[in-house]
């Protein structure tokens, strides 16, 4: 199906935010793309538009609210509306708790948690006042699984599963027609093992994602499938892994 939508994505200057931004401009989707590396977006955007797709971007931490205050503005302003928010930045520094990376801890909290929920205030009154809207989460296996090591990891992406259902509770019984949709990818290869600052846990998950990882695209394609589904129903939570993973 080919979508007209206009889709705001955080973290878009790789991995599975800059896959899911080209399969939806190749499919006719309004791009608006948020992340820090501001080359990076650049890029993406000259991309897109040299294949015909539509986009904009603007330098985003999702850490300050104003900038993803701003970066929903910019998706109004350009397009008129925000069909779509995909709150997609995220960073996996894993360690041990007795290690005390309280930096690290800190980091996941901002970006995992705080900035998901700065991204869904920033959305929600555009799309309440359209009485229409999608809000795609993306937590993790993580959210489900925790392991010596993926403490405050785990908890970020499953408190990002809470935030997401308690949010499709209180759009549905406000009957405003806001879709809500976790995706909890498993190993997916991406540049997400930059994030981790433990020697042993990245040398660790670099034998995993080589066992196992898959494309970003794989991701991309069922938040494609998600955003197509009929207005009426909604994909509250999809876990995309790769087949073989263990
Ligand atoms: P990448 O590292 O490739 O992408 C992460 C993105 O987040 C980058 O675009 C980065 O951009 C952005 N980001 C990080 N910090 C901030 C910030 N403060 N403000 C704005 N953007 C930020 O990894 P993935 O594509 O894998 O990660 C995307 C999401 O998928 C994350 O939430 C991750 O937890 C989740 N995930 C990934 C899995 C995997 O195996 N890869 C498995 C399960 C979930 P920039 O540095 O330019 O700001």
């Amino acid at each position: 199906m080919s979508t007209s939508k206009v889709i705001v994505i955080t973290g878009a200057s790789s991995g599975i935010g800059e896959a899911t931004a080209k399969i939806l401009a190749n499919d006719g989707a309004k791009l608006v793309l948020g992340a820090r590396r501001e080359s990076r977006l650049q890029d993406l955007v000259k991309e897109i538009q040299a294949l015909g797709g539509e986009a904009v971007y603007a330098v985003t931490d999702v850490t300050k609210v104003g900038e993803v205050e701003a970066l929903a503005k910019l998706a109004v302003d350009t397009f008129g509306r925000i069909d779509v928010w995909m709150n997609n930045a995220g960073i996996m520094p894993q360690s041990l708790l007795k290690q005390k990376k309280i930096d690290d801890w800190d980091s996941m909290i901002d970006i995992n948690i705080k900035g998901t929920l700065y991204g869904i205030g920033a959305a929600l009154p555009y799309m309440e006042e359209q009485k229409a809207g999608h809000i795609i989460n993306i937590s993790s296996i993580a959210g489900h699984i925790a392991h010596a090591g993926s403490s405050v990891y785990s908890a970020t992406k499953w408190a990002v599963r809470a935030i997401s259902e308690s949010l499709r509770e209180e759009m549905a019984t406000d009957q405003t027609n806001v879709r809500v949709t976790i995706v909890s990818p498993g190993a997916i290869n991406t540049e997400l093992l930059e994030s981790v600052t433990d020697t042993g846990f990245k040398n660790n998950f670099e034998d995993f994602y080589d066992n196992f990882g898959i494309s970003s695209e794989r991701v991309a394609f069922t938040i494609k499938q998600a955003i197509d589904l009929p207005d009426d129903a909604a994909w509250n939570e999809v876990i995309i892994r790769p087949t073989k993973q263990v």
